[in-house]
């Protein structure tokens, strides 16, 4: 006798394969099969991380605009929009996570992978610039492809002008926190996704900063099975910790009570 239900939709897990019932995914998108996890919209990750209608998001009044006339960008922005419902990659707010107050970020690979282009870049800053004024921690938590090719050096720029925003921020002696989720690869994972804190990452994301196969074709070598994995960088000191999705409001309320103050 199956435990599953007779109707419901079903869907391919993307790492194993299983067809997995809807019912099944649960709260957290985890494959019953191989227990990884489905990637979240921004809303699924705040639904899943802050206290109950503690969310209230914050205006940042960006659009982005094809300024270098690439080809297709401005109407790969007009769809992005479209399916995501989002202005752009990122949504910021002020919420309690675990009854602590506290600034939160969220990426979302929905929108064009989650890249860093300069409305996401400025986002960022808004949100550094946000916690000084208001006094509080900054959880961010990071999915990205990395920089938008679409914005050339205007995007590549973003990883220093955010970097100083952040410099401002610490300097209020505010306490910030990253989780890295998969994918953080590109010039997030080579800016601010490691200026935190404490950066902790979800279980089997994937890190680094060219992906696997650009690295095997130049280096003409065979990576290991756990190249890049989130537990692989944890045991060469990168990351504080790995946790589990289910595990991460009450981890995350943990160290903003700890940092209460700071
Ligand atoms: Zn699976």
């Amino acid at each position: 006798m199956s435990h599953l239900p007779a109707n419901g939709t079903w869907s391919k897990c993307p790492f194993c394969n299983a067809h997995v019932n809807q019912l099944e995914w649960g709260f957290y998108k985890q494959c019953p099969h191989c227990h990884r996890y489905l990637r979240l919209t921004a809303q699924q990750r705040i639904n899943q991380v802050v206290d109950a209608n503690s969310f209230s998001q914050i205006d940042t009044n960006v659009e982005s605009t094809n300024h270098l006339n690439v080809p297709e960008y401005t109407q790969k922005l007009a769809k992005a929009h479209q399916q995501s419902g989002l202005d752009e990659a990122m949504v910021i707010g002020q919420a309690k996570i675990k009854a602590q107050p506290t600034l939160i970020g969220v990426m979302d690979t929905h929108f064009m992978m989650g890249t860093l282009n300069t409305a996401v870049g400025m986002i960022i800053k808004q949100l550094y610039l946000e916690g000084a004024q208001r006094r509080l921690p900054i959880v961010i938590f990071i999915a990205s492809g990395g920089a938008r090719m679409q914005e050339g050096i205007y995007s590549l720029l973003q990883m220093n002008t955010i970097l100083n925003a952040k410099r401002a921020f610490d300097q209020q002696d505010l306490f910030s926190m990253n989780v890295l989720t998969d994918p953080t690869m590109g010039g997030v994972s080579a800016s601010f996704a490691f200026e935190g804190d404490i950066v902790i990452a979800e279980k089997y994301t994937q890190i680094g900063f060219a992906g696997r196969r650009v690295i095997e074709t130049i280096s003409n070598e065979q990576l290991p099975v756990d190249f890049q994995d989130a537990d692989h960088l944890k045991q060469h000191g990168l990351l504080d910790d790995v946790i589990e999705r289910a595990a991460i409001a009450d981890y995350v309320g943990k160290m903003l009570k700890l940092h209460q103050g700071e």
